[in-house]
Parts: structure tokens; C-alpha cells; sequence
């Protein structure tokens, strides 16, 4: 399962919002009876609205959303990189995840004791992107020192050293290795070295329950250091996702509908995230159950069919294919045959987000 990496400076939420998504994870953990919750990774469904859509014309007993994992990487401090507070050890964990969740915080209160005395997220952001740059240099340093050694007098691997360099040079610049274009090669070579600064990432603004709605001008002040560097920004209230937890159904209705918001965030983060995996989604619809599958977007038909189960694959003869609109669109599989619009297709069909499947193979 994909994993994405809470980061941010102490203090700032990332605990208060980390719980929310495992108290979410915990109310539909029926779902999931053989998983197991470690206490800093949080398994989140991925919200989807068609799977109602879908649930509600084949009557399925049960809806299964598709799922995603949440790690929470608490510990980054200035000099992390240098081995103050947790470092090393964070920077270990933070090389395994697929992206990145930068936590800043944008809310006030003279309660609640800022690391560097006062709000000022163009200023966090920095702290952290500096450690995790720095971080960085300090590992392409050592590798590149490596391979040199190892290829001496030797016409291969001089392919990483290009890449290598070029990654350095950027990071001595202050430009995330994110901007360095690399052949598709050169991005073999460097993928396993799990570079932090190239990693996707996306800024989640906590703001106090009030500025939910409308946003402030510290969130203004994410989205301009977001946008220079092709991030998203997602606005969340940690604050407003903790009183969420402890509260019924109706009462949360009221408590949304007076601050003037649909959801607390987090939902729109965990969506975001998905996104910014590459992941696609493709849908099963029965009466037993409507549920919804990740996959990565290219992947071919037997390979879609193996995330339900190896045999699937294995035994993979054809898919029955329809898009979610068109079954919306007519209402029940049959109506949908007799329009054509169920296709037949064979294992190089490369899976469509929100399709609708229904494989048929040998056991
Ligand atoms: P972490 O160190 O980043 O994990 O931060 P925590 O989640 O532990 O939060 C630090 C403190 O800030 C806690 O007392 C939270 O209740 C509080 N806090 C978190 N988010 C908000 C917010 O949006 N508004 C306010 N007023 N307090 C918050």
C-alpha cells in the first residue's frame, strides 16, 4: 500500500490531525478485520462518492472504499540533518514514503507555544525544506563519492555520476532535486535513494476553526510558496477534525453548517494525497458489495484484476467494462448491454479511472 509522510515543525498539529485519521481508520476497521494498526501509521479510506451512486442501483449490502496509508514522522527540528532531536532516524523513515504531507501551521493562540516564537509560515516551510535539502546533499555526497570509486577506470556506471552531479549542483543552488530533469534512465538509477526533495508534496494549512471557510493570509502565503514549487495546498482545521471525532452525526451536521464548511479537511487531504500518488480507481458493483480498487494509472486489465487477487490475474480471460457515467447513465448492466456500451475487453486494455469491472477467469 502507498504511504504519504506527515511532516512539519513540533507543534504546528500534525499529531491532532494524525489522530483524526486514525480514529477515521478505526470506525471502519470492519471492514478490514486482518489489519494492523501500528501507532504511527494510520490506514485511511479514500472518499468516493460514486461508490453510493453505485451501491444504491445494485442494491449492495456493503460499500468498501479503497485505502491508503498515513505515516506520521514526527521529530523534524532545525538540524535534523546535523542529528539534532530525532534526526537520522526520521530521516530513515521519511526516505519510505511516496510523498510527502507538510503540515504548516496558520492558526493563532498564545496557548499553544510556536518553536520559533511566532507564526510565519513562509519561514517554517524554509526550516523544513532547508533540513530536508540538507539531508539530501549529504546522501548524494556520499553516494556519488561511492560510485566513483566503484567505476574507476570502468566505462559503466557513469550514467548515476551525470545524475548524481546534477542533483548536487541543484541542491547547492536551494533547488528542491525536484526541478532536475532526469532521462528516464538516469530516474531508474536514482529512485531507490529515496531523495526527500523529490518526493511529491502537499502543503496542509491547519487554521483555527473560524478561518475554515474563508481561509486567512497566512494560508495566501502557503499557496504562493506552493504554486513556485507545483505543490497543492489543502486547507485544513486539525482543531475542527479532533471536535469531529467526539460528536454524533447530528450534532456534527450543525457544528459543520454553523462554521460554513462541508468537512473539517481532512477528507479533501486524503482525496489530495491519492491524487498526488498517480493513482486511479476502478470500481466492482454487486449486491454483496460495491467497492472500489487502487491502481496505477497505465496498468493493463489482468494486472487491475490481480489487486483483487493473484488468481484473478492468474486466470485472467476478459473483463466486462463499462465507464461509471454510462452505468449511472442507464441505470442496470442490462439496460447498458443492450445500448452496447458494455465492452468486452482483453488483457492489454490499460484500466480507466472509474471503470467499472467485472472479470471473468479461469480457476
Ligand atoms: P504537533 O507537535 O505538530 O504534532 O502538534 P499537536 O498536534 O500536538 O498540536 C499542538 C497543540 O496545538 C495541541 O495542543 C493542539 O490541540 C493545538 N492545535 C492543533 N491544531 C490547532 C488549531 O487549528 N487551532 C488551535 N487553536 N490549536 C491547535
Amino acid at each position: 500500500m502507498l504511504k504519504a509522510g506527515i511532516v512539519g515543525l513540533p507543534n504546528v498539529g500534525k499529531s491532532t490531525l494524525f489522530n483524526a485519521l486514525v480514529a477515521n481508520a478505526k470506525a471502519d476497521a470492519a471492514n478490514f478485520p486482518f489489519c494492523t494498526i501500528e501507532p504511527n501509521v494510520g490506514v485511511v479510506s479514500v472518499p468516493d462518492e460514486r461508490l453510493t451512486v453505485l451501491a444504491e442501483l445494485s442494491q449492495s449490502d456493503k460499500v468498501v472504499p479503497t485505502r491508503m496509508e498515513f505515516v506520521d514522522i514526527a521529530g523534524l527540528v532545525k538540524g535534523a540533518s546535523q542529528g539534532e532531536g530525532l534526526g537520522n532516524q526520521f530521516l530513515a523513515n521519511i526516505r519510505e514514503v511516496d510523498a510527502i504531507v507538510h503540515v504548516v501551521r496558520c492558526f493563532d493562540d498564545d496557548d499553544i507555544i510556536h518553536v520559533s516564537g511566532s507564526v510565519d509560515p513562509a519561514r517554517d516551510i524554509e526550516v523544513i525544506n532547508l533540513e530536508l535539502a540538507l539531508a539530501d546533499l549529504s546522501q548524494m555526497e556520499k553516494r556519488l563519492e561511492r560510485v566513483q570509486k566503484q567505476v574507476k577506470g570502468k566505462k559503466e556506471g557513469q550514467e548515476e555520476i551525470v545524475a548524481l552531479e546534477k542533483i548536487i549542483a541543484a541542491l547547492n543552488e536551494g533547488t528542491g532535486a525536484r526541478h532536475v530533469e532526469l532521462s528516464k534512465e538516469e530516474e531508474v538509477l536514482i529512485k531507490p535513494l529515496g531523495l526527500l526533495t523529490r518526493k511529491p508534496i502537499i502543503y496542509a494549512a491547519n487554521v483555527s476553526e473560524d478561518d475554515l471557510a474563508t481561509g486567512n493570509d497566512w494560508v495566501e502565503e502557503v499557496r504562493k510558496i506552493a504554486e513556485a514549487d507545483n505543490a497543492k495546498v489543502v486547507i485544513v482545521s486539525a482543531q475542527v477534525e479532533s471536535e469531529l471525532i467526539e460528536i454524533s452525526e447530528e450534532e456534527k451536521a450543525d457544528y459543520l453548517d454553523a462554521l460554513g464548511v462541508k468537512e473539517g479537511g481532512l477528507q479533501s487531504l486524503i482525496k489530495a494525497t491519492y491524487e498526488l500518488l498517480g493513482l486511479r480507481t476502478y470500481l466492482t458493483t454487486g449486491p454483496q458489495e460495491t467497492r472500489a480498487w487502487t491502481i496505477f494509472a497505465g496498468m493493463k486489465a489482468p494486472q487491475a484484476a490481480g489487486v483483487i487477487h493473484t488468481d484473478f490475474e492468474r486466470g485472467f480471460i476478459r473483463a466486462e467494462t463499462i465507464s461509471y457515467e454510462d452505468l449511472v447513465a442507464c441505470k442496470t448492466m442490462t439496460v447498458a448491454k443492450e445500448k452496447g456500451l458494455v465492452r468486452s475487453e482483453g488483457k492489454d486494455y490499460v484500466v480507466k479511472e472509474g471503470d467499472v469491472m467485472l472479470f471473468r477467469f479461469n480457476v
